[in-house]
This record gives C-alpha cells, sequence and structure tokens, in this order.
C-alpha cells in the first residue's frame, strides 16, 4: 500500500468575499505543484469564483458542508451535487462547528458523505474530543466510536480523508502534546483498518487545531499524520504557504 499524498486543506470558515480572492491566488502562485495536496475550502458563495480564479492552478477547492439529499425543500442549504457544479472537488464533513452549532450526529455525517460520494466529492470527514472528553480519559474512545459511525461503508475503495481536530484547539492557539497527536492517529488508522482492511491504510489522516507556520513542520511529521486541516492560518497567504512547505519532503 502506497503512502497517500499529504494534503493541507484551508478551511476558510465564514470569511472571505470577492477581495479575499487575491490571498487564494496567492495560494495558486506559490503551492508546490508535486509532493502535496494543497486545497481552499471557502464559503459557498465563493467556491465557483475561486474555481476560475484558480483554473489550472495546483490547487483544489472544497465546501464546508453539504446537505444530504440531492435536492428539495430545505431552505438555506446547499447540495454535493450544487457544490460539484460550482468547482469544487472536496467537501468539509462533520466539523465541531457543525456537530455542536447545528446539532450534527454521526449519523447525519455519515448519510452527508453519501451525498458526497454521489456527487463525486471527495469528502475530508472531521473528528474529535472535547476538553471534556479528553480531560476524563475518553479520547480515543471519542475518536474512534465517531469515526466508526460517521464514514460510511460505501467509502469502501473510494477517495476519502479522515481530519482529527480536538475541538480544543480549534482556534484557541492549543494543541495537544505530539504523543498525544500521534497516539490519536494510530488510533485512527487502526480503525480505518479494522472497518475496510487492507484499503484503510490508504487516505490521509490530517490532524486539525491551530496548526500554524511555528508548529506545522513538527505535527507534519508525526507518524500517521497525512497533512492537515487549517483555519485561521489558512486566511494569509504567506502563513498558509508557510505551513504548506513544512510538509515532509516538499
Ligand atoms: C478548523 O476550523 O478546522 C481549524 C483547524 O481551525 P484553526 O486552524 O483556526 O484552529
Amino acid at each position: 500500500m502506497t503512502t497517500p499524498t499529504p494534503l493541507i486543506a484551508g478551511n476558510w470558515k465564514m470569511n472571505g468575499t470577492g477581495p479575499a480572492l487575491s490571498e487564494a491566488r496567492a495560494i495558486a502562485a506559490g503551492a508546490p505543484t508535486a509532493g502535496v495536496r494543497v486545497a481552499l475550502c471557502p464559503a459557498a458563495t465563493l467556491v465557483e469564483r475561486m474555481a476560475t480564479a484558480l483554473a489550472g492552478a495546483p490547487v483544489e477547492i472544497g465546501g464546508q458542508d453539504c446537505h444530504s439529499q440531492a435536492s428539495g425543500a430545505f431552505t438555506g442549504d446547499v447540495s454535493a451535487e450544487m457544490l460539484r457544479e460550482a468547482g469544487a472537488t472536496l467537501v468539509i464533513l462533520g466539523h465541531s462547528e457543525r456537530r455542536a452549532g447545528h446539532g450534527e450526529t454521526d449519523e447525519q455525517v455519515a448519510a452527508k458523505v453519501e451525498a458526497a460520494l454521489q456527487a463525486g466529492l471527495e469528502p475530508i470527514i472531521c473528528v474529535g474530543e472535547t476538553r471534556a472528553e479528553r480531560e476524563a480519559g475518553r479520547a480515543l474512545a471519542v475518536v474512534t466510536d465517531q469515526v466508526r459511525a460517521s464514514l460510511p461503508g460505501s467509502l469502501t475503495g473510494k477517495a476519502f480523508t479522515v481530519a482529527y481536530e480536538p475541538v480544543w484547539a480549534i482556534g484557541t492557539g492549543l494543541t495537544p502534546s505530539l504523543d498525544d497527536i500521534t497516539e490519536v492517529h494510530q488510533a485512527i488508522r487502526a480503525t480505518l483498518v479494522e472497518m475496510f482492511g487492507p484499503a484503510g491504510a490508504a487516505p490521509a489522516i490530517l490532524y486539525g487545531g491551530s496548526v500554524k507556520p511555528n508548529n506545522a513542520a513538527e505535527i507534519l511529521a508525526l507518524p500517521e499524520v497525512g497533512g492537515a486541516l487549517v483555519g485561521g492560518a489558512s486566511l494569509k497567504a504567506s502563513e498558509f504557504l508557510a505551513i504548506v512547505a513544512g510538509t515532509p519532503g516538499v
């Protein structure tokens, strides 16, 4: 089984209007053409414009969420097919801000993963424990349970990525110890192999939560860390490209 190409994905969250495309263009201009996949996941309103602006550049475009249904009376929602048509090839699903802020369950995340696959999008499926769960010694159990329940069997043979994002590390400047990151990533890998057999060795497992230029290289060098999901630092081309440059082999 070959090692997955690392993926560094920027999650712009609810940030950015037209002028922010200049940062995306700067990221595209500095993105390596080999050894790493670089992706940007802007708000739904920017997906099409960013895909057009970066056409031909070594940057993939992703959505930040999609509905589990292909169409229908779901005011305010966006379907996977709509994202695909707008130029996305990836979609973040089950981000903790969706799980906490919108009450998304593992079952709903799994249904969204199915919808993404139907539309030809590669899902980036987020899991992670809260601070209380870590302090209670339950981080591994919580994360591996989320992996089992959020990843449908239909992912077998499909391209997908899992992102380990401790809730308490997102946007806080806090990160787990390197040993703790390794421990969780190894547990996720073991769970993927348990679920998908040898094919469970293929998907990259990203780390997310306060990845910055000053800590990226040491995190990205850890065993089973196959890239990063980056929030705040992905909004500035110089910071995001410095994180990309920290990928081993780049
Ligand atoms: C995120 O929202 O996925 C994230 C990792 O945010 P930040 O890098 O800002 O902690």
